[in-house]
């Protein structure tokens, strides 16, 4: 990556805060190079099962879209580079398409959060496939509470176009198998 890309790079994650802020991932696991011990000394969620550590999302350091543990992040923070960087950083998109297409993918995380609020979930700060999961584990009956119901439609609707596009633009594609 040039300094010009890096710099590119950075003020999109600056504009973004999707991979921080519990929109695109509920957890980022422990690395063995991570210390768990320091990092929850700096304020990070780190829980842990047996020798399994993790650090709940959203996360903790994120302050206006920014890191404020940058130089201390967790590993897989360091190694993390969505889909939008890597095109980047490979020339296949320029700084204003990715800065367009965060910006609406904001807006679309914003929209779930929005019904979430008119579905009548009270924001606790877990991550936003939790609270939708939670939210819609309970059925509605649409002859009882026909406004409830097509809030929980709009509110299905807007969550399955958010995971399209968190899966086509952000997420990196999962790894291809050799098949045996
Ligand atoms: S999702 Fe991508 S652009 Fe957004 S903050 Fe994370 S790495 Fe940066
Ligand atoms: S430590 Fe920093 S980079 Fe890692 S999830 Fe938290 S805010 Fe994001």
């Amino acid at each position: 990556m040039t300094s010009d890309t890096a710099a590119a790079a950075s003020r999109l994650c600056l504009a973004c805060g999707l991979c921080c802020d519990g929109t695109l991932f509920q957890i980022v696991r422990m690395q063995p190079e991570d210390s768990p011990d320091q990092l929850a000394a700096l304020g990070l969620r780190i829980r842990h099962r047996g020798t399994d550590y993790w650090m709940e999302q959203p996360c903790a350091a994120l302050e206006r879209l920014c890191c404020t543990v940058y130089d201390q992040r967790p590993v897989r923070c360091r190694k993390f580079h969505c889909q939008q960087l890597a095109r980047l950083a490979a020339g296949e998109i320029d700084e204003g398409d990715a800065l367009v297409l965060i910006a609406d993918t904001r807006r679309l995380a914003d929209r779930v959060r929005q019904l979430l609020a008119q579905s009548g979930y009270r924001e606790d700060g877990a991550p936003l496939q939790e609270q939708f999961d939670r939210l819609t584990s309970t059925r509605i009956d649409p002859q009882l509470e026909p406004e409830l119901a097509e809030t929980r439609h709009h509110l299905e609707t807007a969550m399955r176009e958010l995971k399209l596009r968190l899966a086509r633009d952000f997420l990196p594609p999962p790894p291809v198998r050799d098949e045996a």
